[in-house]
């Protein structure tokens, strides 16, 4: 975990990862927590080390990579936690990732693994878009929800961390089908970047670029690409069974599918494209012999 300096006040941790973070004399906020503990043990070190401040964290959203640390830091340190409304809910009961995962069951065992379940974390306050105090530090929060049900970015001044709402393109293409809970939303929040007025944004995996909005565009024309894919592999047939969709895009995209995880977050994504384009009316939902099934319109 590398620190970068962006201005003044404004750092972030470079990770598989980031872990933002903003100080005045007194408080330091970390903007999320990483994967595990080891995460964020090397922020801790790196904070002690130079006798900074941390007494706050903002956790943008509740995947387990932005939050699996968060136990250990409440655990070493007296911070307070804030978190997005709904997101709240997941971090407080992290068993709700795998049980949404798997369509609402409750989990198999191989789904209950680090990456989509953090530790347990006591949120002490739960808050929605607007101006919004960290302590004495004001900051802006912005909806960029889509990725995730309520996430949230965080712009202090001219800077925002972005959290997971646009990615590097390294992260987009490693993906192939990007993790998203809702295409449309994706889509909005990524038209929302476009429109802000800051000098420059860090996103959850990737680097604090000034021109951001480039890397912003690239993802609009990656997901209008998937969605693109999506919409030929419906095309063929009268009907397409949901799990036909499913597999058919990932093995268009290059994706194999050998485990309950990678299982889960794929079938989720593909499933967030097809609501978008049901939602356009592009393609209609029927049930074909009691499969769920797809049809263009
Ligand atoms: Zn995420």
């Amino acid at each position: 975990m590398e620190l970068n300096q962006i201005n003044e006040q404004c750092f972030y941790f470079k990770g598989s990862v980031n872990i933002g973070y903003i100080k005045n004399e007194e408080e330091g906020i970390l903007i999320d927590a990483g994967l595990d503990d080891s995460a964020v043990k090397k922020v801790i070190k790196q904070l002690d080390e130079k006798g900074w401040p941390l007494t706050h964290l903002f956790i943008t959203h509740a995947h387990a990579d932005h939050f699996g640390g968060a136990a250990y830091l409440k655990k070493k340190k007296e911070v307070k936690i804030s978190a997005p409304e709904l997101e709240s809910a997941i971090l407080t009961f992290p068993i709700l990732e795998p049980i949404y995962l798997q369509n609402g069951n409750y989990p198999f065992k191989e789904l209950r693994n680090k990456f989509v379940e953090g530790k347990p974390v006591t949120v002490d306050e739960t808050c929605t878009e607007g101006p919004y105090s960290i302590g004495s530090l004001n900051v802006t929060l912005h909806n960029v929800s889509g990725h995730s049900y309520h996430m949230l970015a965080v712009q202090v001044d001219d800077v925002l961390y972005a959290a997971d709402s646009y990615f590097d393109e390294k992260t987009l293409v490693k993906h192939n089908i990007p993790y998203v809970v809702d295409g449309t939303e994706t889509l909005r929040s990524l038209h929302k970047l476009l429109s802000m007025d800051v000098k420059g944004a860090v996103p959850g995996h990737g680097e604090y670029e000034e021109s951001f909005k480039d890397t912003v565009q690239k993802n609009i024309l990656y997901h209008q690409k998937v969605e693109e894919d999506l919409l030929k592999i419906i095309s063929r047939e009268k009907s397409t069974s949901l799990d036909t969709v499913i597999a058919e895009m990932c093995q268009f995209c290059g994706v194999k599918i050998d485990n309950m995880t990678s299982w889960a977050l794929f079938r989720t994504a593909v499933c967030a494209y097809l609501k978008k384009v049901v939602e356009e009316g592009q393609v209609q939902i029927i049930f074909d012999n009691n499969y769920l099934s797809y049809r263009r319109t």
